[in-house]
C-alpha cells in the first residue's frame, strides 16, 4: 500500500493526514474486541493518529483507545477533547488527567476543546499551557471554531500556540473552503475533517458511485481521497469493522483526476459565499 500522506503541525510535528475516529465506540461491552482490533488494523496500515474525546461514550471510547494502544504508544499521535463544561483552567487540567488514566498514557499528542462554551478562552489556553509545560500534553487546539472564533483566539496570549481546528468537512458540507479552511492554510493550522464521510450518508450518492467505479474504488474512498488532495487537511473516518478500515486506508492510493474533481464539483458544489460552520 502507498504510504500515507503527512501534515506538519505548527510544532513542527509530522502527523499522518489520515486517521482513526472513536465516537460511538466504547458503548457496548459485546462491541469492544473488534471495535480494538479495528483500531489495532489502522494502526498497523500507519494511520497512527487516533482521535477520541472525553465525552465519547463517557470515557468509554478512550478505554477501547486505550486497550488499542496498549504496548505501542510510541507509534501512536494520541488526541482527545475536554468538553466545553470542563474547560476552566484548573477544570482543562483535572479532565486531562482522568483522560490519561482512561487511556492509561502519561501525555495526550494534541488535547482539543470539543466547543466553545461558557468558559472565557483566555481561561481554557492557560490550562492548555500549563499542561503543556507540565508534558501531559504536546500541543492543544481546539474543535467546531469558525473563522471569527478563530481570529478571536489567536489575538490572545498564548492563543497562537493553537495547533490544529477539528470541524465538520465533507465533500456535502464545503463551506469551509470559502473561508476557513484558506485562513487556517496560510497560518499553517491543519483542519482535522470530521464525520469525513458524513457518517455515510453520502455513500449512496450515483455521482460518487460512479466515479468511484472508474477506480474500481468504492464511494468511501473518492470521498477520503477528496479531502487527502487539500494541503493541511487530516480526515479521520472512523470505523468499528477492519475490512472498512482497511478500504478507507487504501484511499490513499487514489489519484483523482482534474476532470473526475469537476464532476465532484457539480455534485458537491464548493460555496459561494459565508456559510456558518455546520456541527455534527
Ligand atoms: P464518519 O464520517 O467517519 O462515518 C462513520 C460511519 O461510517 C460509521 O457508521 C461507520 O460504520 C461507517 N463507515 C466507516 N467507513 C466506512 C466505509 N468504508 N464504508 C461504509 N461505511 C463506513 O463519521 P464520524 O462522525 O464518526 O466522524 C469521524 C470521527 O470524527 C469521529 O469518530 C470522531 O472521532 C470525530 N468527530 C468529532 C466531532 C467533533 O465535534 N469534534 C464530531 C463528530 C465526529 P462502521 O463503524 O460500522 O464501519
Amino acid at each position: 500500500m502507498a504510504d500515507i500522506p503527512t501534515v506538519l503541525l505548527p510544532n513542527g510535528i509530522s502527523v499522518p493526514a489520515l486517521g482513526l475516529g472513536t465516537w460511538n465506540m466504547g458503548e457496548h461491552a459485546s462491541a469492544a474486541p473488534i471495535e480494538v482490533e479495528s483500531l489495532k488494523r489502522g494502526l498497523d496500515l500507519g494511520m497512527t493518529l487516533l482521535d477520541t474525546a472525553e465525552m465519547y461514550a463517557e470515557g468509554g471510547a478512550e478505554e477501547i483507545a486505550g486497550e488499542a494502544i496498549a504496548g505501542r504508544r510510541d507509534e501512536v499521535f494520541l488526541v482527545s477533547k475536554v468538553y466545553p463544561w470542563n474547560a476552566s483552567h484548573q477544570g482543562v487540567i483535572d479532565a486531562c488527567d482522568r483522560s490519561l488514566e482512561r487511556l492509561t498514557t502519561d501525555h495526550l499528542d494534541l488535547y482539543l476543546l470539543h466547543w466553545r462554551g461558557e468558559h472565557p478562552l483566555e481561561e481554557t489556553v492557560a490550562g492548555f499551557e500549563e499542561l503543556r509545560r507540565a508534558g501531559k500534553i504536546g500541543a492543544w487546539g481546539v474543535s467546531n471554531f469558525d473563522l471569527d472564533d478563530m481570529q478571536e483566539l489567536l489575538e490572545l496570549p498564548d492563543g497562537r500556540n493553537c495547533a490544529a481546528n477539528q470541524v465538520l468537512y465533507n465533500l456535502s458540507r464545503r463551506g469551509i473552503e470559502y473561508d476557513l479552511l484558506p485562513w487556517c492554510q496560510e497560518r499553517g493550522i491543519p483542519i482535522m475533517a470530521y464525520s469525513p464521510i458524513e457518517q455515510g450518508r453520502i455513500l449512496r450518492n450515483p455521482e460518487l458511485i460512479r466515479i468511484a467505479k472508474a477506480y474500481q474504488a468504492t464511494p468511501a474512498q473518492v470521498a477520503l481521497a477528496f479531502l487527502l488532495e487539500r494541503d493541511g487537511v487530516i480526515a479521520i473516518p472512523k470505523s468499528a469493522n477492519p475490512q472498512r478500515v482497511e478500504e478507507n486506508a487504501q484511499s490513499v492510493e487514489l489519484d483523482l483526476s482534474d476532470e473526475d474533481l469537476d464532476s465532484l464539483d457539480d455534485a458537491f458544489p464548493p460555496p459561494q459565499r459565508k456559510h456558518p460552520l455546520e456541527m455534527i
